[in-house]
């Protein structure tokens, strides 16, 4: 069997301060292949971005902790990589989009200049200015921006037009690797729409793989392959896009995520909000985490971490389904 381009195998990840133990990641696993999609959903303090970091050891080195797992990119152990190697990998083998175009692009310089940047910091294959130059054009091309404005500053482009600059910085040196990290939240629905199809177009062009990291099923509807639902910390559902809408059976947080969003077939007056708060990652509870906030809770859950109950590709962790059709991986 050929090896995955990253394997992320029992991540756990924690911020350690004087006064407390914050339990951010708590033993995540999931393999990408070369062009596949996995998105990662869930509310805001799952654990997402945090998980996302660690990949390009970008957590804050006085506080994050990560006691146990492993991340392999392309079977090496990334978290074993000494830093000046890590600095090669980052942009080069695999890039980030960070949320928000606005801070993540440098005002005094000009796109063209930010984009050649990213190029000169990592050539390795000695390219010539000239050559740069013409990268620089090729990649605004390739997100849709007329090579005649890299000469432009980012307050000349507008949110959806300095996103699309952000991609291109990502993906100048061609990495393998994108990081996603809800990179279409800043923009309003149409740009959102605009910029999704341009990077599932430049996913398939270029056959890069790429975690998303997102809040929106619908996004993930769109985008992905895999689809994993994060809550505090744990993956409680996993599975290809398709198992996770037609599968009869789900965890009861995705089902809190499906009732939270539009649905135009469904004529209802309110949306069904998810009741309650994620839990304190301080203080997690026992058992199942989702269980103060679960309508369908019984009394195992608040005793015993659940099970996994998994057909196929498809892996659901909720006391539900304990023994029914269990295949363990
Ligand atoms: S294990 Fe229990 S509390 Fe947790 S999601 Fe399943 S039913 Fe709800």
């Amino acid at each position: 069997m050929s090896e995955k381009l990253l394997q992320v195998k029992n991540l756990e990840i924690q911020y350690k301060t004087d006064l407390e133990t914050v339990y951010a990641v708590n033993g995540i696993s999931f393999a990408l292949d070369k062009g596949e999609t996995l998105g990662i959903v869930g509310e805001t303090g799952a654990g997402k971005t945090t998980a996302a970091l660690s990949i390009l050891r970008l957590l804050p080195e006085k506080t994050a902790r990560i006691p146990k797992g492993e991340i392999l990119f392309r079977g090496e152990n990334l978290l074993l990589k000494p830093e000046a190697e890590m600095r090669s990998t980052r942009g080069e083998q695999i890039s980030m989009i960070f949320q928000d175009p606005m801070t993540s692009l440098n005002p005094i310089l000009t796109v063209g200049d930010q984009i050649f940047e990213a190029l000169a910091f990592h050539n390795d294959t000695g390219m010539t200015r000239e050559q740069m130059e013409a990268r620089v054009d090729e990649t605004l091309e390739l997100v849709g921006i007329p090579r005649s404005r890299k000469r432009d500053y980012p307050h000349q482009f507008s949110g959806g037009m300095k996103q699309r600059v952000v991609i291109a910085i990502a993906l100048a040196c061609e990495p393998e690797l994108l990081i996603a990290d809800e990179p279409t939240t800043a923009l309003d629905v149409t740009i959102q729409a605009q910029v999704l199809a341009m990077m599932n177009d430049l996913k398939h062009k270029l056959n890069t793989a790429m975690i998303l990291i997102t809040h929106d099923l619908g996004i993930v509807a769109q985008t992905c392959d895999h689809v994993a639902v994060m809550y505090a910390g744990e993956f409680v559902e996993y599975g290809s896009v398709f198992d996770l809408f037609t599968a009869d059976k789900h965890h009861p947080y995705t089902d809190g995520l499906f009732g939270s969003i539009p649905n135009l077939e469904v004529e209802t007056d309110r949306l069904q909000p998810i009741d309650g708060l994620m839990p304190d990652p301080t203080d997690l509870p026992s058992g199942c985490k989702f269980s103060p906030r679960c309508p369908k809770c019984m009394d195992i859950c608040t005793k015993q971490k659940p099970t996994t109950y998994q057909n196929g590709t498809h892996r659901i962790a909720c006391h539900l389904y304990s023994g029914k059709e269990v295949e363990e991986a």
